[in-house]
C-alpha cells in the first residue's frame, strides 16, 4: 500500500494545519484504490450512480450473507439515523436512548417530534441495559431505542447478553435502531454486531454503518441500513431518492475490494491507541477502554482549559459530553500525530498545567 503514514513521521502542524482530533475522522486517508476509483468517477459524475448502487447494495449484501432486500444506502449513516428515526416515529412515540451517546439520535427525534427519553449510564459510563429496558416497560406506547455500540463518546461496548437477550425478547412496540459505526476497530472478544438478527429474519433491528470510519469516507457520504426487507422498504421513503454521489459510491465499492487496506486501517488504528493510551497511564488519567478510533478519558482541569492548552499547541480535541464533567474525548490521529500529541501532553504536565 503506498503513501501510508509510517509509525515514526514527524509532523509539524500549524495554526492552518492542526492536528484534528476532535470528529472520530480517519487520520489516515482512504484506501488508495479508493481514492483512484473516486477520482475517476470525476468524469463521469454528469451522471447518476445508477449502474454502481446496485454493485455497492449487491457488495455489502454478500459481505453481510444477506440478499440486497436488506440494504439501503444512504448518504452516511446521518440519513440513516434520520431516515429510520422518522419511518418509526408514529404518535406516542418515546425515544430512548442513553444519557451519554451520539448526539444525531436525539436531534432527529426532537425534530420528528418524539418525547426523548434518557437513560443514565452505569457508574462505568457503559449503557444500562435494564434501565432502558425499564424505561421501555412502563411507557404504555411505541418505542424507539437508538443503541450506539460500541458507544460514542465512551468508546464502550454495551453488554451483549443482556443487550441480545432484550432484541430476542421482541418486547412489543419497540423498535431497535443499532448503531454500529465504530465496530471494526473493536478488539474486545465479546462483542458481537446485531447483524445475526437480521439474518435470522427479525424485523425489531434495525442496523446503520457507515463508510466514514474505518473506510476512512468522511467526507464522500456514504452509509447504509440493514434490516428485514419489509422495514427496508417503509425506511426507504424518508431517503432522498437513493441518489448517493457518484464519487462516493465509487469509492465504497473499491473500498468493499481492499481487504489489505481495512486490516492496516485497523492496525494503524491500535498503534495510535497503544501510543495514546501509554501516556494516559504514564500521567495517571483514568481512560476508558477504548473499543473505537478515539479514546474518552478524565481530565485534571475544566475542559475548556484543556482544550485551550492543547489548541495553542495545534492539536483540536472534542467539544463538551454532559453529564460527563472534566472528561475529555480525543479521536485517534495517525501513530505520527499521536507521538506530537503525547509529547505536548507530557511537556503541559512537566510545566504544572494539566
Ligand atoms: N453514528 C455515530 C455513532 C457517529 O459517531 C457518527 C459520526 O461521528 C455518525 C453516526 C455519523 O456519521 P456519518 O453520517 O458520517 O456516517
Amino acid at each position: 500500500i503506498d503513501a501510508l503514514p509510517a509509525i515514526d513521521e514527524t509532523i509539524t502542524p500549524s495554526l492552518e494545519n492542526p492536528v484534528r482530533l476532535n470528529f472520530n475522522e480517519n487520520a489516515l486517508g482512504m484506501s488508495p484504490n479508493a481514492k483512484q476509483a473516486a477520482i475517476s468517477a470525476v468524469s463521469k459524475a454528469n451522471r447518476y450512480a445508477k449502474h454502481e448502487m446496485p454493485l455497492l447494495s449487491q457488495s455489502i449484501a454478500t459481505s453481510h450473507g444477506l440478499s440486497t432486500q436488506y440494504v439501503l444506502l444512504t448518504a452516511g449513516s446521518s440519513e440513516g439515523i434520520r431516515s429510520s428515526i422518522m419511518a418509526f416515529a408514529k404518535e406516542n412515540t418515546q425515544f430512548v436512548i442513553s444519557d451519554l451517546t451520539y448526539g444525531d439520535g436525539e436531534y432527529f427525534a426532537k425534530i420528528a417530534k418524539l418525547s426523548v427519553k434518557k437513560v443514565p449510564s452505569l457508574k462505568d459510563w457503559t449503557i444500562d441495559i435494564d434501565g432502558l429496558k425499564k424505561q421501555v416497560e412502563k411507557y404504555n406506547g411505541n418505542s424507539i431505542v437508538y443503541l450506539v455500540n460500541p458507544n460514542n463518546p465512551t468508546s464502550t461496548i454495551t453488554d451483549t447478553k443482556k443487550m441480545f437477550a432484550w432484541i430476542r425478547s421482541k418486547p412489543k412496540n419497540t423498535m431497535f435502531i443499532i448503531d454500529e459505526a465504530y465496530a471494526e476497530f473493536v478488539n474486545e472478544p465479546t462483542y458481537q454486531s446485531v447483524d445475526s438478527f437480521i439474518e435470522q429474519g427479525y424485523e425489531n433491528v434495525i442496523l446503520l454503518k457507515t463508510f466514514s470510519k474505518i473506510h476512512a469516507m468522511a467526507g464522500l457520504r456514504v452509509g447504509y441500513v440493514l434490516a428485514h426487507p419489509k422495514n427496508i422498504t417503509h425506511i426507504a421513503q424518508y431517503v432522498a431518492g437513493e441518489k448517493l454521489n457518484y464519487c462516493g459510491v465509487c469509492a465504497a465499492l473499491a473500498s468493499m475490494e481492499d481487504k489489505a487496506y481495512l486490516n492496516y486501517s485497523k492496525k494503524v488504528n491500535d498503534t495510535s491507541r497503544q501510543i495514546m493510551q501509554k501516556t494516559l497511564k504514564e500521567l495517571g488519567f483514568d481512560y476508558l477502554s477504548s473499543q473505537t478510533n478515539f479514546i474518552f478519558h478524565k481530565i485534571p482541569t475544566d475542559l475548556t482549559k484543556y482544550q485551550q492548552l492543547l489548541k495553542d499547541n495545534y492539536i483540536l480535541v472534542g467539544r463538551a459530553f454532559p453529564p460527563a464533567e472534566r472528561w475529555c474525548r480525543i479521536s485517534l490521529g495517525t501513530p505520527g500525530e499521536m507521538l506530537y500529541t503525547t509529547k505536548i501532553l507530557t511537556q503541559l504536565r512537566e510545566q504544572n498545567l494539566i
